[in-house]
């Protein structure tokens, strides 16, 4: 466990992450943060480039699912379109959100990494569960609360370990 705001990876947005990289990294479990790292706050459905991505890990042995800060019901829509499993209220970065996702999958911690795009909640969680931590660029800062919490983020998302980043919000 470490109390760490570094990322481990970061990337421009999840559709990034390629399976080769989880497969070099022994990564057979991608948690998933659900609000601006897979769809924009307020979105009814997945887009259509989001679930080809899903579909595509899950065509390489990858198990995807999402672990959520959401109070909403509509997460297990995503989750339905999707075809994942998910978690909802996992209160990261302190719940037992990601503990339930590996005790549900049976996957270790060494297996096992969380994408999200925030560093307070996904990238702390991430690193307290000692699994690796991948941190996506929000997808749309369509709210000043949204804008001002990157800013504060920025100097922890500068610092990720493995930058690769192609897309950023400058
Ligand atoms: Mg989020």
């Amino acid at each position: 466990m470490s109390f760490s705001l570094i990322p481990d990876y970061s990337f421009g947005k999840l559709t990034d992450i390629d399976v080769e990289l989880l497969k070099r990294s022994g990564i057979k479990l991608l948690l998933l943060d659900l609000d601006n790292t897979v769809s924009p706050y307020g979105e009814k459905k997945p887009s259509d480039e989001m679930k080809s991505w899903f579909d595509g890990m899950k065509n390489e042995g990858i198990t995807l699912f999402i672990v959520s800060n959401t109070r909403k019901p509509m997460a297990g829509v995503f989750a339905r379109e999707l075809g994942v499993d998910y978690i909802i209220r996992a209160k990261k970065p302190f719940g037992k959100g990601v503990q339930r996702a590996l005790a549900v999958t049976g996957f270790s911690e060494g297996e096992t990494a969380l994408a999200g795009d925030q560093i307070f909640t996904d990238t702390l969680a991430a690193n307290l569960a000692n699994v690796t931590s991948f941190l996506v660029e929000p997808i749309l800062l369509n709210y000043p609360w949204l804008t001002l919490r990157y800013w504060v983020e920025k100097p922890f998302r500068m610092m990720a370990k493995n930058d690769l980043r192609r897309q950023r919000h400058e």
